[in-house]
């Protein structure tokens, strides 16, 4: 991992746009990894995904992390406020990269199954699906590889027709699996609401947390280099070469000057 300089990270800003939330972190993913192919990076299974997407932030804008949701009960707005370690199943690797292992096997109910975690192009295959149990079967119907029946003649597995023939427990217990295995594909913050101490867990989205934050980093950083641009005929270049706290001292001046 290397680390963004502002004119790259404004770089990487442009060419993520106009393109879906998953395909944006995947973009920012590339520009920060470039020692891996973006094939590389698509395959790393989600939770893998999350945890280089949060060792990016933490690198781009420090650890503290803020967000605000709703008390699902009262209908309270609640700011939180939080540390990127306080998510963070395990300590960085230092290569956070490693190969995303070996398949998985199961056995339930009479049948073993074996299957992978789901990846950043099985995200990107339900994206636009708005039928959510549809998503869930067609993802987890991707991660399964081959499924074997108890006394069946073959041992080798044969890929599966579709997820909805094998039985509700089987699908669930490989769906509980797949979130053991891979922590950190869904975060979860443990909330109390102040007002009426209703408790509950609210998912965290660092992909989708990250995209927003760095698209407005990019716009007001574009304003600024648009205010210096224009007063004092800079390019663009130099005004980004500069360091946060220069920009604003000169755009204090002009405001007051
Ligand atoms: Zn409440």
């Amino acid at each position: 991992m290397r680390n963004l300089s502002v004119a790259e990270l404004l770089t990487a800003w442009e060419r993520a746009l106009g393109q879906s939330p998953i395909q944006q972190a995947m973009v920012l993913l590339a520009a920060a990894y470039p020692e891996h192919s973006p094939e590389q990076l698509a395959q790393l299974s989600v939770g893998q995904r999350d945890a280089c997407l949060l060792t990016l932030r933490e690198r781009l804008f420090g650890s503290q992390l803020h967000s605000v949701t709703a008390c699902p009960q009262c209908q309270r707005r609640i700011e939180l406020a939080f540390d990127v370690p306080d998510i963070r199943v395990e300590p960085t690797a230092t290569d956070p990269i490693a190969p995303a292992g070996e398949a998985m096997t199961l056995t339930l109910e009479g049948y073993r199954v074996h299957f992978r975690l789901p990846n950043s192009l099985d995200l990107a295959s339900i994206e636009t699906s708005t039928d959510v149990n549809q998503a869930r079967e067609q993802l987890l119907h991707r991660c399964i590889q081959s499924v074997v029946r108890e006394g069946a003649e073959s041992d080798d597995g044969e890929p599966l027709d579709h997820v909805s023939r094998l039985p509700m427990t089987l699908v669930d217990a490989i769906a509980e699996r797949m979130a053991q295995a891979d922590a950190h594909a869904d975060t979860r913050l443990a909330l109390i609401c102040p007002d009426c101490r209703h408790e509950w867990r609210a998912t965290f989205d660092i992909a989708t947390y990250l995209v927003r934050e760095i698209q407005n980093w990019a716009k007001h950083l574009l304003r600024e280099v648009h205010g210096l641009a224009r007063a004092y005929g800079w390019r663009e270049a130099e005004i980004l070469a500069m360091t946060p706290t220069r920009r604003r001292a000169y755009l204090e001046l002009l405001e007051h000057g």
